[in-house]
């Protein structure tokens, strides 16, 4: 038998390959590499291609940091949202499923990090900056956390806080119930959207 080698060395370079991203163990990897193969050749090239195209041509709003194709993403440039409230999120991710509970229309920061020194991420890794810097030129009434619970999480709200005290700006965190994840992604809408409507004062 192969074991662990391959009777390819294309297969072998594919499964490392597709093996490298997150969740996807050797055998997972094995069985896409498969999939793909079994697939015209003209499908696996527009893969190739869009994820080439996503890294190489990705851009950031430059107002809340978010992926955009624009400079100014579509939330940003939305008349009907409230600039005047900044939701303050990990990534993306919180971003889509804070949209999905349809109960938040103010806009969002995207810090692209939380500080976390077990991972060497350190305060300046992460878009605490721009955020103050926003808060700073003004319109901004509130600004809502929204981090995960945990340590790291807690470390960046209190980070943040910190910077922020002296604007004047109102400071409120998101409630948390009995129940809740770790992670806003694996919140449920209803919860995680009651969440957001009962957000409190923020209190290190
Ligand atoms: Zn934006």
């Amino acid at each position: 038998m192969f074991k662990d080698r391959y009777p390819s060395r294309l297969l072998e370079d594919a499964v490392e390959q597709i093996g490298m991203l997150p969740g996807i163990g050797k055998r997972s990897a094995l069985r896409i590499a498969l999939f793909l193969l079994r697939q015209p050749v003209e499908n696996v090239r527009h893969l190739a291609a869009s994820l080439a195209g996503l890294r190489e041509n990705a851009k950031y709003c430059s107002v809340c940091g978010m992926i955009s194709d624009d400079d100014v993403c579509p939330i940003c440039s939305d008349s009907r949202r409230d600039r005047s409230v900044v939701c303050v999120v990990e990534s993306l991710r919180d971003v889509l499923s804070i949209e999905a509970t349809g109960q938040y229309h103010g806009v969002y920061h995207v810090l692209g990090g939380i500080i976390s020194p077990m991972d060497g991420i350190g305060p300046s890794d992460i878009a605490v900056g721009p955020l103050v810097e926003r808060v700073r030129a003004g319109n901004v009434s509130e600004v809502v956390l929204a981090l995960s619970t945990g340590v790291e999480g807690e470390t960046t709200a209190f980070y943040i806080y910190r910077q922020l005290s002296g604007t004047g700006v109102k400071i409120t965190a998101i409630a948390r119930g009995v129940g809740f994840g770790d992670d806003l992604e694996y919140t449920d809408e209803v919860t995680l959207g009651r969440s957001i409507a009962d957000r409190r004062e923020f209190n290190p």
